[in-house]
């Protein structure tokens, strides 16, 4: 990517959007409100956030309040970028101005990125999208707002600095943005460890319905769409039973079946040393990370966990 040409476009542009990608996470939030501030402050432009949904935990974040998540129609924006999406469809409902925009960019970490922007940034050795976003931001220019967004997604992507993703680079950016101010138990805290009431029932329930095959090698567990509804829950209340799931001992790979709709499944996909996830993913039109992924399947509990054992099997020969 020019960064140098994305740098004038912003500063050209009357309109900017910026999106992240389908039930947004910690990094998606952050890295499209640490963009939003950053240019806020940079540049005196207010650009329009869309997302999904903007969750009540991270409502402290600077833009917040002006996240869009009923996707009107408008003119087609000068700039559209789209950040920590892996393909132009995990983008929602954004598509459309995505694909009407006069300029797209894209800034993300998943070596997955199908390159669907006029330009492209993609570093998959950054730990999240918004670690990428500290390499093009300067450092002088971020004020403590860009800062804390841009922390939450260092937080969630490194489940708190722990998966390993985590660089020694990530750590030092991660020191600079504590030097403009931030708190990081605050937003640990806040963010990532707290749980409600159900939210909490529901990961004891997953645990005590999880089963292990392949000798222990693979653990995996389910929430059906009727259970989702009987506890009134959506995708991010489900967000850490995968990483619970995932330290069980002697466990390579762990995944969670998510039903979206009958017999439609987000699958969640992790591994500890061993297994590309990734590569599994994407054979099923998902993406991700070498130790993180997911994808869409579509079947019986069953099915999909074969389908997705079968490759593990060949991955651990
Ligand atoms: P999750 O299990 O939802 O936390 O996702 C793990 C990683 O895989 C994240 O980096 C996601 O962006 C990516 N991912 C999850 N689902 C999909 C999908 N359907 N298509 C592409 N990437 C995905
Ligand atoms: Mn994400
Ligand atoms: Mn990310």
């Amino acid at each position: 990517m020019d960064l140098l040409e994305f740098w004038k476009d912003i500063e050209n542009a009357e309109t900017i959007g910026i999106t992240g990608h389908t039930r947004p996470d910690g990094d998606c939030v952050g890295s499209c409100l640490g963009m939003y501030s950053y240019i806020l402050n940079r540049y005196n432009k207010k650009a329009d956030v869309f997302l999904e949904e903007m969750l009540s935990k991270f409502s402290f974040l600077k833009g917040s309040e002006d996240v869009i998540t009923d996707y009107p129609d408008r003119d087609s924006y000068d700039v559209f970028i789209a950040i920590d999406s892996g393909d132009l469809e995990r983008t929602g409902k954004a598509q459309k101005y995505f694909t009407a925009a006069k300029k797209t960019y894209c800034f993300d970490h998943h070596g997955t990125n199908t390159g669907y922007a006029d330009q492209n940034m993609i570093v998959p050795s950054a730990a999240a999208a918004a670690e990428l976003l500290t390499y093009i931001f300067d450092e002088d220019y971020i004020d403590l707002d860009t800062a804390n967004a841009l922390y939450v997604g260092f937080v969630h992507d490194t489940g708190v600095f722990k998966h390993s993703n985590t660089t020694r680079k990530t750590m030092e950016i991660a020191g600079m943005l504590l030097d403009k101010g931030v708190q990081p138990s605050k937003i640990i805290d806040g963010t990532f460890y707290e749980k409600t009431y159900i939210q909490n029932q529901v990961l004891g329930r997953c645990l005590m319905e999880s089963i292990l095959l392949m000798e222990g090698k693979v653990i995996i567990s389910y929430i059906s769409a009727d259970v989702q509804k009987l506890y009134g829950i959506t995708s991010s209340d489900m967000s850490g039973i995968i990483d619970q799931l995932r330290i069980t001992k002697g466990v390579e790979v762990a995944i969670l079946l998510k039903e979206s709709k009958k017999r439609e499944w987000f699958i969640s996909m992790r591994s500890n040393n061993i297994v590309d996830v990734s590569k599994i993913c994407v054979m099923f039109g998902g993406g991700g990370h070498l130790r993180a992924a997911g994808c869409t399947m579509y079947g019986s509990v069953h099915d999909c966990v074969n389908s997705l054992t079968k490759e593990i099997e060949k991955q651990l020969k």
